[in-house]
This record gives C-alpha cells, structure tokens and sequence, in this order.
C-alpha cells in the first residue's frame, strides 16, 4: 500500500470520537465531550449511549467478539475474547452487547501476578473501562475482527493488580498539582495538565529459521551463548544505513496496521547494532502512549511472523553488540497548550517552576526512577556504554546550567545560533537549543525530557507512574512552600534558587560513560544501584512508600505486591535463563563436541591435536559447571516456590558466565556442518 492513502485509512479501526459522534445520540455525545474535557467520569446513561455505538460500529466493521484488553504486572496484555452471540427468551440468536458488558469484565485474579493478594479461594477480580484510550479493532491476518476495549484491572478489593491503574492515578495526582500550582501562578482558566509521552521503540528483526534453531531466542528471547562475530558494529555502517527492500516492506506493512489502529505511527530507521531498528510514534497522553506502546510491539511481533521474522524485544539479545532501549520522551502541556518545560514561553515563571520541579523529582527520587528502568535482561545493557550508566543524573545543557545557576539569564532572551557548514549554497539553519546528550539517563532535549533507560520490553506504564508520582509530590510541596509567602517574583526566585542549591548535585552535563563520572557522584552522594537485586531495598525505601501514599498512587499493600511480583519475575527469569542454558550445554554443545572430538580423533596431525585437547578441557569443564549449575538450579526453584525470595542468585549466574565463555571460546572451531546452532554471524549478518 502507498503511503500517500495515510489519511483515508488512518484510524479506521479505532473508535474516535468522530465516529462516536456519528453512531452516538447527539445529546449524549456533547455530553460526553464536555465531561471528557473535564476529566470527570462518565455517568451510566452516557455508558449505554456508547455501548450502542461501540456495537453499531464494531459489527458494521465486521468485529464478531469483543474483549477487555488490559496489562497485569506480566508486562504483557491480556484478553478474553467473547463473542456477541446471546439467546433470546424465545430461543432466537441475537448479536448482544451493552453497558455492563462495557463498564466492568470479570477475571479469575489468582491467575495473574498478585504477589500473594489473592488466593485461588478468593480470586474474583475485575476488569473496569477506561473510557480515556480509545477502543479499537484487531484484525487477523485472515481479516477476523475483534473489538477491543482498554480497561484497569484490580481485585475484589480494589487493589490495582495491573499497570494501567497506577499510572492513571499517577497522572491524576499530577494533575491535581499542577492546576494548584498554575492557579497559584495565576493561571486560572486552564482545566487540565497533560502529561506527554513519545515512546521510541528499539528492536532486533532476525530471521524465523535460524531463531527456531536456538533454544535460547526461543525461550529467553535472547541468546545465552555466542562469541563476538567477525563484524560487528565498529564500523558503524548500519546507524540510519539504507533501509533493504525486505525490511522496508515489514516496516510498511507495520505502519499500515499501527496507522489503521489511530496509532501515528512517524519514525522508523535501523539502529546502531546489525538488524536493530527503531520504530518511533507521535507523542500522545501517557495512558494513550502506554496502551498503544503495547499495540506497537504486538503488531511488530505479529506483522515480523508473517515476513518470516521475529521481532526481538529483549534489551540484549546479543553480547558484544548493542542492546534495545525504549526512551521515554515526557513533557506537560495544559490544555491550552502550553508546554511547561518551554524556554521561549514570555511568562518564565512557569518553565521556571516546572524545570525546577523536575530536577527536584529526579534528584529527591533518583532511586525509585532508576527501579523503574531495573529489569534482568536491562542489567546487561545498562552501564555497558550503549546506554546510560546506572548512576541517575540529568543533562540540562550549559545554556539552561548556567541559567539556571545564575537569574540575569533569566530576563534575557537566549539567542539561537546559526549551523555553519562551511558551505555557502548550503541554506542557513538554525542550530537546537542545546547539544544531545545520548551518555544521560535523562537528559533535557529543548522542551521535554528523555529518559533513556527504560528497556526496550518494558511497559511505558511503570516508569512514567514513578516519573508522575514523583512531580506530583514535588508540586504540592511547592505549592504549600510558596503559599506561605506573597508570590513576589523576588520571593519566588529566591525559592527556585533554594531548590535548585539544595538539588543540583543531579545535574551532570558531563560524559556520562566517563569512569571519572563514578568517583564523582559517589562525591555527590549519589548512590549506584548496579543490578535489578541492588533495587529491590528501594522499594521498602520510606521515601518511596509515603511517597505513593501521598499520591494516592499505590498504597503499602499495592507496593508490597509489586515489590514480590518484581522480585519473583527477576529470580524466575534467571531461573529459566539457567535452565534453558542447561539443556542447550547438554542438548546441542556436548553432542557437537563429541563430534568434533570424534573427527579429529581421525585426522593425527599437529593441529588437529591441539584442537583435540582444547576441545576436550572445554567438554570437561563444561560437564563440571553443569552439573553445579543443575544443582543451583534446583536450590533456586524451591526457594521460588516457597516464596522465599532473598534467595542469591549470585552463584548461578557466576556459574551460566563460565558456561557461556568456556564455549564462546571454542565456538569459532566448530566446523560449519557441526555447529551446536547458528552463531552470531549467521544470525546477523545472512
Ligand atoms: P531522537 O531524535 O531522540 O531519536 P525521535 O525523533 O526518534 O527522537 O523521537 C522523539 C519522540 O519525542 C517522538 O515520539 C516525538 O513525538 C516525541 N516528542 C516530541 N515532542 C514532545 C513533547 N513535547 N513531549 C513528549 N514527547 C515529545
Ligand atoms: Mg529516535
């Protein structure tokens, strides 16, 4: 398909409110608009209106199920497909749905992460309609069509069991404080503060038959042995490189489906590491981004099985090569469209405020924002220098540092300078605000911020509820701080520069990947969590419980269910690493080696050997770690199992790196008709 017909297919399968006018009672549709433009919820009669139209619409569209489609603390939606079939008293098959099958879903809660809360004799859980993102169709490939419907999932009690909840909660809270601030400001007619999220998405495309020739891509999603391939990407050759004809027609179809959805799909080029690519939507609310963020990769996944490939989300699928992030980009506007973190806006008061908001979140927060990135897969990618270290700290820019230090800039208008190519017919341009800073986990990119840690599988929806909590929280306390005193701009400068005194130890504009860097922040009092079981403290950290209570985000029960669902997925995703790294030593390497050992044993010359007797220690050691690894294994699944989960993991992981370099050192001997799987040169670069 062209892509000039964007605008006649694009969002066809979502129910916007254009199409809600239409198929809606009039009445009933204004009413909606103007409660949806208050944030305020929607009464029953407004529910049935919509139920109508919903169904009006999905079965014109051909739809013959619909389903609640929310996102449990897996990291993965779920569904439950039904269909519309009802039977009337007198027997007759009638197409059926309404506004209690709309509003609220019924789940077996017991089955989804839920650290404990609930049991299976007390299981009912609920799925509940979240009227702010869209509902819209799926199709298959056999053109089957299903409506969908975004919904918040919690239990009998009303715990949030999902990530939806929170997040929405967060982004209330936010805005709650932002009108307080704006009308201590003065701003009194402005009805809402949207938080904005544009969610750049990495990911590797690698062909179907050599992934289903590895149990590791298979199970893990990432390759657990493999030595460095001959080329990798020190020639940085494939960084926006040309786009071939295959990828080309994924990506097409891709957008296709994603524009069909309303998804705006914008961005798409390859990555720094051989077959990543990176797809990047339009900005859109964070409850929007988060939900569609889901679609992306799903309709990346569905769309690469199609083209014979598969689409890994993994954040290191390969070592040695670069790994696959999903940067945050996050501002606020309010509903009249101001950008609050924009340096051109006349009234400085306000970017004055709000910048300085966020510096205080990051820095009063830096831990809970660095749990929020923490995850097995992201530990090898972090710190690596492919991505930000795993020392929180934020990149402002020298223009906005210096601002910031010293207020006579803050009258004075910052003058934009013009990009000298040294080309005179090239035209003039005007350079950026400031430089990039792509060594920052969260770094200031001239009217928004990039959190660039969060791995590439992660939700949208976590990281953002910590990054929302965490400014609710600092505007409030503002707000309270700067009511005491007359708003003066005296007075209020002098508060800005209090704040920004007492919290700029996390501002580096620096090299981030600089060991120096280290040294550093540990001056600065800047603590480093390395690795996913270094967070986990950071959840019974008072700070951060009082925090979510002061939100109203999650209370003590909530956070406590998220810290054992966190901890249990970490040490069950080691434990299936440990296990999957077994039966491969077992299954692929060893018999490989046998073979090898085997040939050689018939070719006698010097050469073969030497290889003989490598090839042999690595069969010896390999069947000694195993054998330890089996038996740390067996510790680590009974502790998961009992829930006891202050279990180490330090040992099975010392012992799977031993594995994986005992053979990644041989792996280039094998010959090619005896390799154990393809290796990272068949893989990467056929
Ligand atoms: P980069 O050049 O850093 O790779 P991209 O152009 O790939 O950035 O992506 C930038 C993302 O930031 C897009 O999703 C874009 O819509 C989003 N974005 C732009 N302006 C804002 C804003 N004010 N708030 C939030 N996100 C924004
Ligand atoms: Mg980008």
């Amino acid at each position: 398909m062209k892509k000039h017909v964007i605008t006649k297919t694009f969002g066809k399968f979502v129910l916007d409110d254009n199409k809600l006018k239409k198929f809606m009672n009039i009445f009933d549709f204004y009413d909606y608009k103007k409660i949806k433009n208050e944030h305020k919820p929607l009464n029953e009669k407004i529910a049935k209106s919509i139920a109508k139209a919903m169904k009006t619409w999905a079965m014109k569209n051909g739809a013959t199920h619909f389903s609640h489609w929310f996102l449990p603390l897996t990291g993965k939606t779920a569904e439950k497909q039904t269909s519309f079939i009802e039977v009337c008293k007198s027997g007759k098959i009638i197409e059926e749905f309404n506004e209690k099958s709309l509003i609220k879903g019924e789940t077996d809660a017991s089955s989804f992460p839920n650290g404990g809360e609930r049991l299976t004799f007390e299981a009912r859980g609920y799925t509940v309609w979240d009227y702010t993102s869209p509902a819209f169709i799926k199709e298959d490939f056999s053109k089957n069509r299903t409506l969908y419907i975004p919904t918040a999932f919690c239990s009998y009690t009303g715990t949030a069991l999902d990530e939806k909840t929170p997040l929405l909660r967060s982004i209330e809270s936010l805005n709650g404080a932002s009108l307080k601030m704006l009308k201590l400001l003065g701003y009194k007619k402005i009805k809402y503060v949207n938080c904005n999220v544009g969610g750049e998405q990495e990911y590797f495309l690698i062909d179907k038959d050599k992934f289903l020739k590895r149990t590791d891509l298979k199970i893990v999603g990432r390759t657990l042995f493999g030595d460095k391939p001959i080329k990798s990407q020190e020639i940085t050759s494939h960084y926006y490189g040309m786009i071939d004809e295959l990828t080309s027609c994924f990506m097409n179809d891709v957008d296709n489906k994603l524009w069909e959805m309303g998804i705006m799909a914008k961005i798409q080029h390859n990555e720094v590491a051989p077959k990543q690519h990176e797809l990047v939507p339009i900005f859109t609310p964070a409850n929007i981004a988060s939900d569609q963020n889901q679609l992306i990769m799903e309709v990346l996944r569905e769309v690469a099985k199609k083209h014979n490939y598969v689409a890994l989300f993994g954040e290191k699928p390969f070592k040695h090569i670069n790994g696959s992030g999903k940067h945050i980009n996050w501002s606020l506007s309010t509903n009249t469209g101001i950008n609050l973190f924009d340096f051109s806006m006349p009234d400085k008061r306000l970017y004055l405020v709000f910048f300085t908001a966020m510096i205080c979140s990051v820095c009063d927060y830096y831990n809970l924002i660095r749990l929020s990135s923490a995850s097995r897969e992201n530990d090898l990618r972090l710190g690596g220098n492919e991505a930000p270290p795993t020392i929180i700290s934020m990149f402002v820019g020298n223009y906005v540092e210096s601002m910031l230090n010293s207020f006579s800039y803050a009258n004075s208008k910052h003058k934009l300078s013009v990009l000298d190519t040294g080309v005179k017919l090239l035209p003039k341009t005007i350079k950026d605000f400031c430089d990039r800073n792509r060594t920052s986990p969260f770094a200031f990119t001239g009217n928004k911020f990039e959190f660039r840690m969060v791995g590439s599988s992660q939700t949208i929806a976590w990281p953002c509820t910590c990054l929302c909590a965490a400014m609710a929280n600092t505007l409030n306390n503002f707000v309270t701080e700067l009511e005491k005193t007359p708003l003066t701009t005296e007075n209020l400068l002098t508060f800005i520069s209090k704040k920004l005194n007492t919290h700029k130890k996390i501002v580096f504009n620096g090299n981030s990947y600089d060991p120096q860097w280290q040294k550093e922040a540990e001056n600065r009092g800047l603590k480093n969590f390395k690795t996913t079981p270094d967070c986990f403290k950071i959840f019974d950290d008072k700070k951060v419980v009082e925090l979510f209570e002061k939100t109203n985000v999650l209370n003590k029960c909530e956070l406590n269910l998220r810290k054992t669902t966190f901890i249990k997925t970490y040490l069950q995703n080691v434990l299936i690493e440990g296990k999957t790294m077994f039966e491969m030593t077992h299954k692929n390497i060893i018999p490989a080696l046998f073979d090898c050992i085997n040939n050689l044993k018939q070719t006698k010359n010097k050469t073969s050997l030497e290889l003989y007797k490598k090839f042999e220690k690595t069969l010896n050691y390999l069947f000694d770690y195993n054998k330890k690894l089996s038996a740390e294994l067996n510790v680590l699944e009974d502790a998961i199992k009992n829930l006891n989960l202050t279990v180490s993991v330090n040992k099975t992981l010392d012992l799977m790196n031993k594995i994986r370099t005992a053979f990644d050192e041989i792996e280039s001997y094998f010959p090619n008709n005896l390799k154990p799987f393809p290796n990272y040169n068949d893989i990467l670069f056929e």
